[in-house]
């Protein structure tokens, strides 16, 4: 098969959120035009992989393109995020990503979009189902946008070993349940953790029935902080100021935190814990009093093998 060659302004590899912003910020302020390839077959990055029940954790407002408001503009009015501002669902960022790509960006008429597409290296990418090999003579520049190498637990591995018998599953699969299991081992501490355990709690499983190992807890931020709308004001900036304040005035990193603690503006699973880790988490006050309902919490390092519920 002869390689095909292709002429254009930027080549973009990956349309995840970083690439699809970037290509949106192009189309706005540049006449320039973009060739896009990605491996998944639609736009989202590792949104075509979420698990069923995945939210993004930050209200919608703050999430997307700019040409496009992703956020219909509602407060929840039901679930562990009532009386905040919406958070969208996989399927609502999927949507929106698909439709910024249709409407938006092919629309344009200065976007060829590749997906199923794999980028090879020197300007070249291989379609995954023909087999057909592109090259592209650039212009302007290469954009790599897979950089922030997003991995999530239906495409990576375990590192640790898994004995015969144990029925381990990737959180994808929890709404796949048939028979409840004698108890749920949730492994990590982290946001995708923490939205296994309340997907559970929110499906009415007894809390004493979930075994949550916690390699190391989080400090997490209380998300009515982080409010887009008017009548979170005071809660939102009051927490900004605060945050200057703790920077201006801390002593050390601890003291830091101990600041951001007392001032609400982070928060933390269980105060007799000290959080070793800060990855930006967003959690609202319900969602935590769900999760300090779980009480077998184990917190012995990282786990090198799953025998099953005798961990427990
Ligand atoms: C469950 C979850 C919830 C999150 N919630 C929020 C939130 O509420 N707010 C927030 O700001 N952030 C959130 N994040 C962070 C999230 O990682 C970023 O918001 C963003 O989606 C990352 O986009 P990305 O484009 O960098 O990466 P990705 O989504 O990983 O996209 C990279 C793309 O590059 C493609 N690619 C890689 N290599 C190649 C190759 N060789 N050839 C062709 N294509 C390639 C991949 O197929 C992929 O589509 C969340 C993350 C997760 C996992």
């Amino acid at each position: 098969m002869d390689v095909q060659v292709l002429e254009t302004d930027y080549l973009v590899i990956g349309s995840g959120a970083m690439g699809m912003a970037f290509v949106d910020t192009l189309l706005a302020e540049t006449d320039a035009n973009i060739i896009m390839v990605d491996l998944h077959a639609k736009p989202g990055g590792h949104w075509n992989n979420a698990y069923p029940f995945v939210t993004l954790h930050q209200p919608s407002k703050f999430y997307g393109v700019g040409s496009k408001e992703l956020s219909k503009g509602r407060i929840d009015k039901i679930g562990f995020n009532a009386g905040l501002n919406e958070l969208a669902t996989g399927a609502e960022v999927s949507a929106y990503f698909d439709e910024v790509m249709k409407q938006h960006f092919l629309g344009s008429g200065r976007v060829k979009y590749y997906p199923m597409c794999k980028y090879t290296g020197d300007n070249s990418f291989v379609s995954m189902t023909s087999g057909q090999i592109f090259n592209v003579k650039v212009n302007k520049r290469l954009v790599d946008a897979t950089y922030l190498k997003t991995s999530v637990p239906s495409t990576h591995t375990p590192n640790f070993s898994i004995a015969d018998g144990v029925n381990f599953i990737a959180l994808n699969q929890l709404p796949t349940i048939t028979h409840p299991p004698e108890l749920y081992v949730v492994i990590g501490g982290g946001k995708t953790g923490i939205d296994a355990c309340l997907w559970l709690l929110e499906n009415q499983v007894n809390p004493d029935d979930i075994c949550w190992i916690m390699p190391r807890d989080a400090w997490l931020m209380d998300r009515r902080n982080t409010q887009p709308t008017a009548e979170f004001f005071s809660d939102t900036i009051g927490a900004q100021a605060d945050q200057m304040e703790a920077l201006a005035n801390a002593e050390s990193v601890d003291d830091l935190f101990n600041k951001l603690e007392d001032k609400g503006v982070l928060v933390r699973l269980d105060k007799s814990v000290k959080p070793e880790m800060y990855h930006g988490a967003t959690i609202s006050q319900q969602e935590l009093s769900q999760l300090r309902r779980i009480k077998q919490v184990l917190r012995k390092g990282r786990v090198t093998h799953q025998g099953g519920i005798k961990l427990c």
